[in-house]
């Protein structure tokens, strides 16, 4: 814009300089031929009264050099005396003889007829316009003095010098001023607040007062605007930052435009060039920066050409599934939306559930094949009578493993489907622990095992009924199987503050402690797996299925309680739980 303005103004400067100077040539030219005009009339006014009293002798007084035909075209002058029949009598310019009759002649008929007369032409005999002006004698004969016509273009010559100057300096100054109005102007149009409009008094551009208006408005919708924008998308960021699963968009360049807190976790730590901003570093970054083992580039292209592809990648233990989406308009790709669904957990249960069936389906088949190999023989008749009762205590017994095994599946199965859906309600932990703990002293009796329960005061839990006890007989019958004869099994129930365990919600700690054989220590975190057991005919022979520990972790889960475990091979075993 500056530019425009300096240049309109040169041009414009320039302009009216060229018209002045014309302008002012054309007033000087007519102002000087007017001049030339009234000079001749005076100078044919002074000759006729010279030629009319000395005659001829006037043109001979005349100095010689002065009448020289180049003198005359030199001083611009030539004085021509003309008889009433138009015969040259005298010229300045020229020998009288030479000329023809100047009757013919415009100023000299007007002369002839009334005493004065002036014409302007081209002379023949001095090859250049002329002015004429003639008067006429009192014997009837003409005077003429004529002169060279000013013309234009000598003029225009002689004044060249002052012309170039006035138009270089004019020049410069119009540069000069044109540089500094351009400025000027557009100044406050560059120092505009877009914001603070129309509240800006622009003052000296009242003209653009329309047009600063529209601004305005248009700056005021584009405020409304963008601020409907942002909040949209916050509202989609909020939505897809509450998404466990990782959403990532794409444009169809593999530019990222928005990622959600899931994605931005699932990435490994950002690279230390990316400046941090309060947007996720993974935003405005290309596809090609994101973390190679997360194949995504990849997934992309085969998204373009496939119409949707989809990978599974593991990545610091973890196992994702992605999902890629081209987004299409109007068959043009516009970007690509990418799921990303961490599995490790769904893949572990699908293992667990795979273990726990081949599992189940052995610890089955055992006591079965023992069942269906003595009824055989029984069957059969191949059974010495007094061994028969051996062979039904032991079908029994098998029997018996496989309807505990069958109740512990159960009751695991039941854990896992109804999870925290099953119904509470308020119980006395002191009270079901006295009384379980009153259910084995048979058992301990039988075992040479001393059991002693502690606990007096009532502690109320929000329990899931069947499950506390569970947790107790599971507990308790361990104590008692994994100890010595001469052992003891203490189990306790007593209220606890956080303060003693550093976790604020316990308030309720259950501890069974044994002196039984144990669990070494490399066993410790694994006692709690489906069928795991130390000593695998040890647990058999007391009638275990491997899955008590499972049943009293996720029991104690579901109370929102803790298990921990403190062994020494040898010396004994303290199961403790906290419950909230
Ligand atoms: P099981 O039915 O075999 O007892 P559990 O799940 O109850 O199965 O226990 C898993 C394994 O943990 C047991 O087989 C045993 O080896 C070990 N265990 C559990 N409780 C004790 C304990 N009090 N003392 C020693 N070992 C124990």
């Amino acid at each position: 814009m500056t530019r425009r303005i300096f240049r309109s103004i040169c041009f414009v400067s320039v302009a009216v300089l060229l018209l002045a100077i014309a302008l002012v040539i054309g007033v000087l030219y007519s102002y000087f031929s007017a001049t030339q005009q009234e000079q001749m009339r005076t100078q044919v006014v002074l000759a006729a009264q010279a030629v009319e009293h000395e005659g001829s002798l006037y043109f001979e007084e005349l100095d010689a050099d002065l009448s020289s035909p180049e003198q005359t075209v030199a001083t611009g002058f030539r004085i021509t005396w003309i008889s009433p029949d138009g015969t040259v009598l005298s010229d300045t310019a020229a020998d009288a003889g030479d000329l023809d009759n100047h009757l013919g002649r415009e100023e000299i008929r007007e002369a002839l007829d009334m005493g004065y007369g002036e014409s302007v032409r081209y002379s023949d005999t001095l090859t250049e316009r002329r002015i004429y002006a003639a008067s006429r004698l009192s014997d009837g004969s003409v005077v003429r003095v004529s002169c060279t016509q000013l013309a234009l273009f000598p003029l225009l010559m002689a004044m060249l010098p002052q012309i170039a100057l006035t138009l270089v300096i004019t020049l410069v100054l119009a540069f000069l001023l044109a540089l500094y109005e351009s400025k000027r102007l557009v100044k406050p149009l560059n120092e505009l607040d877009l914001d603070a409009l129309p509240a800006v008094p622009m003052q000296g551009y009242e003209e653009l007062r329309p047009l600063l208006s529209r601004l305005s408005a248009q700056q005021t919708q584009i405020h409304l605007r963008d601020a409907e924008l942002r909040r949209r998308q916050d509202e989609f960021r909020a939505v897809t930052d509450g998404l466990s699963d990782g959403l990532i968009l794409f444009n169809v360049q593999g530019t990222v435009i928005s990622t959600n807190r899931a994605a931005v976790r699932l990435m490994p730590k950002p690279p230390s060039i990316v400046r941090r901003t309060k947007r996720p570093w993974t935003e405005g970054q290309s596809v090609k920066a994101l973390p190679v083992e997360l194949g995504l580039e990849t997934l992309l292209e085969k998204a373009r050409h496939a119409g949707f592809s989809e990978s599974t990648v593991t990545v610091n233990n973890l196992t994702y599934r992605l999902h890629a989406d081209p987004v299409v308009s109007e068959e043009d790709v516009l970007g690509f939306v990418v799921l990303i669904v961490n599995i490790t957990e769904r893949l572990r249960v699908e293992q667990m559930r795979r273990e726990f069936t081949a599992n189940v389906s052995h610890e089955l088949k055992t006591p079965l094949h023992t069942i269906a190999g003595c009824s055989e023989l029984l069957s059969e008749g191949m059974v010495a009578p007094g061994d028969i009762p051996a062979f039904a205590a032991q079908i029994h017994t098998e029997a018996q493993r496989m309807i505990r095994l069958v109740e512990d599946i159960i009751k695991l199965s039941h854990l896992d489907e109804a999870a925290e859906d099953l119904p509470r309600t308020e119980m006395d932990l002191t009270a079901i622990g006295r009384r379980t703990v009153g259910s084995f002293s048979a058992m301990a009796e039988a075992a040479g095992v001393t059991l002693v329960f502690e606990g007096d005061e009532p502690l109320l839990l929000d329990g899931i009924p069947g499950q506390p006890e569970a947790v107790v007989s599971n507990l308790c019958s361990n104590a008692i199987k994994y100890n010595h004869p001469g052992g003891t099994v203490t189990v306790s129930v007593r209220a606890i503050s956080p303060s003693e365990t550093g976790v604020e919600t316990d308030r309720i700690r259950l501890r069974v402690a044994d002196t039984g054989i144990g669990i070494p220590e490399a066993y410790q975190d694994r006692i709690f797996e489906r069928f795991f057991r130390v000593d695998k005919s040890r647990s058999k022979s007391v009638g275990g299925t491997g899955l008590g520990l499972s049943i009293v972790k996720h029991a104690v889960a579901l109370h929102g309680g803790r298990i921990e475990v403190e062994s020494r091979e040898g010396a004994g075993t303290v199961f403790t739980v906290f419950f909230p």
